[in-house]
C-alpha cells in the first residue's frame, strides 16, 4: 500500500521506492554514525560503498551513462530523507553526485564519462568540486587559479578552501582561469586525480559550525599538470559548467533542508505534546502550537517548490535555474527558522546534542550560505525576472 507521503504528493511508484530506501537506510545505518561522527569531526567514509550498493550514487544518472535514470524527484526525496537524519552525509551525496558525477554525465566527452562515471557511481572515486578561493566566494567568476597551456598540457596554479570531500576524493573538479582579464569568459574546468603531482590537500584550519562530520579542505596546486583532454566542457567555458553543477546540487541542498525541517517538526511536536508545565502540556500554550503551526506550513511550502524545481526538470530536462534558486532559498532559510524554533521549543533538552536538532540547527546555517548564498540566490531570481538591459525604455 502506497504510503502516506506516496499519497499526498503525487509519487510514481518507482519514485517512492527510491524514498523508502533512502529512509531505511538514513534511520538504520546512518543515524547510529551521526552523533559520534559530528563530535568526532570525521567523515563516516565506510557509508560510501553503502550508498553505492544501494544504488543512491547513480540515481539521477541517465541509463545511457550507466546510471539508474530515476529522474531528479526521486534524487530529491533521496536528499530529503538523507537530510532528515544527517546533514554532513547528505551534503556529501549534493557534491558527490550532484556537483560532480551529474556534470561529468552531462558535460564531459565520452572519454572523460568512460575513465570517471564507473569509478564514480561505484563509489571507488570520491569526487569534490574546487570552485571557492580565498578571494572568489559568490564571485566566482574571479578564481584566480592559473590555468597555462604547455604543448599539450595544461599547467594549474592557486589554492582553493571550503571544498567538500576535498581531503577524501580522488578525483577533482578544479576551476581556473585562463586569461584573469575575460572575467567568467576566461574560466576553464578541469578533471583533475587528486594523485597528480602538485595537488595537495589539507584539512580547513578552524571547527566549523556545521556540517562537522563533512570533510572540508584547503586545496593547494602547485605547478598541477594535466593533459589538455583533462578540460571539462569548451575552451574558456568553465563558468557554465559550474553553473550547470551548481543547478544540480542546488536542488539537493533545498531537498535536504526540506528533511530537516520534518525532522524538527516531528522532534519538536513529540516534544510538546508529553512536556508539561505549569500542569498541562507545553504544546497547548498558544505560543508554542502557533510555532508548530508555522514549521508545518513552511516544511510544507518547502517541499513543494522542491517538488516543482524537481517536476520541472523531469519534464523539460532542464535547466530549472530559477525554480531551484527559489527552492534553495526559501527552504534553507526556512531550515534556519524551524530549527531554531524546535531548539526553542526543547527548552535546555535542545540545546546540548543529546538530541539532534542542535546539529540540524548548526548544519541550517551553512545550507543558506554553500551553492550559493541567499542573496545570490536573489540576484538569480531577480536576473531571471527582470531579463538583460537592453539600455532601452523608460517609465515616463
Ligand atoms: C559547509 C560549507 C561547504 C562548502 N563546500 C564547498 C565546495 O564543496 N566547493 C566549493 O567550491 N565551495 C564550497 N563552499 C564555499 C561556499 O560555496 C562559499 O562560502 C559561498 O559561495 C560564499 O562565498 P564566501 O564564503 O566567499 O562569501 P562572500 O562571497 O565573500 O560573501 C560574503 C557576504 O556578502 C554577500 N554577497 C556577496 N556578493 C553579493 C551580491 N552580489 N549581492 C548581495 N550580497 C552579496 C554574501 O551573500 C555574504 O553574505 C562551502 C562552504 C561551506 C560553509
Amino acid at each position: 500500500m502506497a504510503s502516506d507521503y506516496a499519497l499526498r504528493y503525487g509519487l510514481s511508484d518507482a519514485e517512492e521506492a527510491w524514498r523508502l530506501r533512502a529512509e531505511a537506510f538514513a534511520r538504520d545505518e546512518v543515524a547510529p554514525l551521526s552523533r559520534e561522527a559530528d563530535r568526532a569531526g570525521r567523515f563516516p567514509r565506510a557509508l560510501v560503498p553503502r550508498m553505492a550498493a544501494l544504488g543512491l550514487l547513480r540515481a539521477p544518472v541517465a541509463k545511457a551513462h550507466g546510471g539508474a535514470g530515476a529522474g531528479a524527484l526521486a534524487n530529491a526525496l533521496v536528499s530529503e530523507e538523507l537530510g532528515r537524519v544527517d546533514g554532513s552525509v547528505r551534503g556529501f551525496l549534493a557534491v558527490h553526485v550532484g556537483l560532480v558525477t551529474q556534470t561529468v554525465a552531462e558535460l564531459g566527452t565520452d572519454e572523460q564519462r568512460r575513465a570517471w562515471l564507473p569509478r564514480l557511481m561505484s563509489g571507488e572515486t570520491i569526487g569534490c568540486f574546487a570552485l571557492t578561493e580565498p578571494g572568489a566566494g559568490s564571485d566566482a567568476a574571479a578564481v584566480a587559479t592559473r590555468a597555462r597551456e604547455e604543448g599539450d598540457e595544461v599547467v594549474l596554479d592557486g589554492e582553493k578552501h571550503w571544498i567538500t570531500n576535498g581531503g577524501v576524493a580522488g578525483l577533482a573538479i578544479v576551476f581556473a582561469t585562463a586569461d584573469p582579464a575575460a572575467g567568467r569568459k576566461g574560466v576553464e574546468a578541469y578533471l583533475v586525480p587528486t594523485s597528480t603531482p602538485g595537488f595537495s590537500a589539507r584539512p580547513m584550519e578552524g571547527h566549523p559550525l556545521g556540517h562537522r562530520a563533512s570533510d572540508h579542505a584547503r586545496i593547494v596546486l602547485e605547478g598541477c599538470r594535466v593533459p589538455r583532454a583533462a578540460r571539462l566542457g569548451p575552451a574558456r567555458g568553465g563558468f557554465r559548467v559550474a553553473m550547470a553543477g551548481l543547478d544540480h546540487g542546488r536542488l539537493g541542498v533545498a531537498a535536504g533542508a526540506v528533511g530537516i525541517q520534518a525532522a524538527c517538526l516531528e522532534a519538536a511536536t513529540a516534544f510538546a505534546r508529553t512536556r508539561r508545565q505549569f500542569g498541562q502540556r507545553v504544546g497547548d500554550f498558544q505560543q508554542v502550537g502557533a510555532s508548530l503551526a508555522e514549521m508545518k506550513v513552511s516544511l510544507e511550502a518547502s517541499r513543494l517548490l522542491v517538488h516543482h524545481a524537481a517536476r520541472t526538470l523531469d519534464r523539460t530536462g532542464g535547466p530549472a535555474t530559477a525554480e531551484t534558486s527559489a527552492a534553495k532559498l526559501f527552504a534553507t532559510e526556512a531550515a534556519l527558522r524551524t530549527a531554531t524554533q524546535a531548539v526553542r521549543v526543547h527548552g535546555a533538552r535542545g540545546y546540548d546534542d543529546a538530541l539532534p536538532v542542535e546539529r540540524h540547527y548548526r548544519d541550517a546555517v551553512g545550507l543558506t550560505i554553500y551553492e550559493g548564498t541567499s542573496e545570490i540566490q536573489r540576484v538569480i531570481l531577480a536576473r531571471d525576472l527582470l531579463g538583460r538591459d537592453d539600455g532601452g525604455g523608460s517609465t515616463r
